[in-house]
């Protein structure tokens, strides 16, 4: 069986399947795509991917802040990432990380919100969802700095 560990299922063309989600996640289905991690990226639509995680079986989600998602004015808050998890469907954090590429001027604010999604991380089990562009070295020490026990994607 196939997995597919990071769609973005809310976020999907749908123009070659008529529109359909149904018809879309049909065809990976026959192409032997068993599950499918939905990854939120933002505050605004952790409700979008769990919506999309109890409607379908073999959808699972996870919830986070995207670093491109990070603004200054509307940082995500710990207890708002730790209630989240709580949802039985909600298996993983993220997506987080560090993206110098496009935002390097965001990267204090990115990273202080990788360190709380890696708080949650350490607190709930887990496993986080790490998107890095341009930002290799920061990436690897906030990992290594938050000593987490279990895994996660890269
Ligand atoms: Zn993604």
């Amino acid at each position: 069986m196939l997995v597919d560990s990071h769609c973005h299922l809310d976020r999907l063309d749908l123009a070659e399947h008529a529109g359909s989600l149904d018809a879309a996640l049909d065809a990976a289905r026959q192409r032997g795509v068993g599950h499918f991690l939905c990854i939120g990226v933002s505050v605004d639509n952790a409700a979008d991917v769990k919506a999309l995680a109890e409607r379908y079986a073999d959808v699972d989600c996870s919830v986070g802040v995207h670093p491109l998602d990070v603004k200054a004015d509307a940082a995500p808050a710990l207890d708002w990432l730790l209630r989240e998890l709580e949802h039985p469907r909600v298996v993983a954090i993220g997506e987080t990380g560090l993206d110098y590429h496009y935002e390097p001027e965001a990267a204090e604010l990115q990273q202080a919100s990788f360190r709380l999604h890696l708080q949650a991380a350490g607190q709930t089990g887990k496993p986080v969802i790490v998107h890095t562009r341009g930002a290799r070295a920061d990436t690897l020490a906030l990992l290594r700095e938050a000593q987490l026990p279990q895994a996660g994607v890269l």
